[in-house]
C-alpha cells in the first residue's frame, strides 16, 4: 500500500501529542495516511507494552489511519546506526510516502532527538538504489520521500510553519485520550509521571491554541523543516489580521 503521509516516531503516543490533528486532516482529505512506531514504549513507567499496543491501535482507529506498525526496536536504546537505518529503510520503501513526519530534532527525552535524526537519515538513504533491502523475500526499489518535517514535542522549538488543525483538534484529543494508562487518571494506583500529572493534557491544548492564534485560527500544530519552505504566491499564507 502506498501512503501519502507517513508519521514515524519512537514511542506510541508521540505522534498523537504533536501531529495527530494534521494527520487526521490529511486522512479526511481522502489521502492514505499511516503511522510507524519504532518501539513499544516498554520503558514507560505506567501500563504494559501490550496495553500500549492496544491503546495505539485504538488511537489509530480514531484518527482514521490506513496502517499502524510497530518495529519492535528497543525503547531507551535507539541508535542512529546502520542496523536501525536499514530496518527503517525497509518500511519507507514498503509504503513509499511522499511526506514523512518525524520526531523532534532535539527534545527532553533523549530518544526523541536520536529518532528524529535516524528517521531523517533513513529517508535520505532509502533513495540510494545501491543500498539493497528485501522485505518478505522480495527485493525493494529505492524510494526517497519528498519532504521530512519534524514535530514539536516537549521543548518548544520555533516552527518553520503551522498547520491549521481547527477542524480536527477535538478528534486529536480523543486519540490522545486513547492512551488511558499514560495520562492523568485520579483513580489510577500507578506512580505519577511527567505526563500523567494533572495539567499535561491542558498544556497540549494550550500550545495548540497559541500556535493557532499565531496564524489567526483556533488550533494549530507546528513543524520544523530543515529547509526553508517556499510559497506559491503572496496570498497563500494563513496569518492573523493586522488590525
Ligand atoms: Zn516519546
Amino acid at each position: 500500500m502506498k501512503l501519502q503521509v507517513l508519521a514515524i516516531a519512537v514511542h506510541p503516543d508521540d505522534i498523537e501529542l504533536s501531529a495527530a490533528g494534521t494527520l487526521i486532516k490529511h486522512a479526511r482529505m481522502g489521502q492514505q495516511v499511516g503511522i510507524i512506531d519504532l518501539t513499544a514504549g516498554e520503558l514507560g513507567t505506567r501500563g504494559t507494552p501490550q496495553l500500549r499496543l492496544q491503546e495505539a491501535a485504538d488511537a489509530a482507529r480514531i484518527m482514521g489511519m490506513a496502517i499502524r506498525e510497530n518495529l519492535g526496536m528497543r525503547d531507551g536504546f535507539i541508535v542512529n546506526d546502520e542496523a536501525h537505518q536499514l530496518q527503517l529503510i525497509q518500511y519507507i520503501r514498503k509504503y513509499q510516502p511522499e511526506i514523512v513526519i518525524a520526531n523532534a530534532i532535539a527534545d527532553r527525552h533523549p530518544d526523541h532527538g536520536k529518532a528524529g535524526r535516524l528517521i531523517a537519515d533513513a529517508c535520505f538513504l532509502s533513495g540510494l538504489r545501491k543500498i539493497e533491502t528485501t522485505l518478505d523475500g522480495a527485493t525493494q526499489a529505492a524510494w526517497r520521500p519528498k519532504r521530512v518535517y519534524h514535530m514539536i514535542q516537549d521543548r518548544f522549538t520555533e516552527p518553520s510553519f503551522i498547520v491549521d488543525v481547527s477542524s480536527t483538534h477535538a478528534t486529536k484529543m480523543e486519540a490522545v485520550k486513547a492512551y488511558k494508562s499514560q495520562f492523568h487518571n485520579p483513580d489510577s494506583t500507578e506512580p505519577l509521571t511527567y505526563i500523567s500529572k494533572g495539567g499535561f493534557l491542558e498544556a497540549i491544548e494550550a500550545r495548540a491554541m497559541l500556535l493557532g492564534k499565531r496564524i489567526g485560527v483556533a488550533y494549530g500544530e507546528g513543524f520544523v523543516s530543515e529547509n526553508t519552505p517556499g510559497i506559491d504566491g503572496l496570498d497563500a499564507l494563513l496569518l492573523p489580521e493586522i488590525a
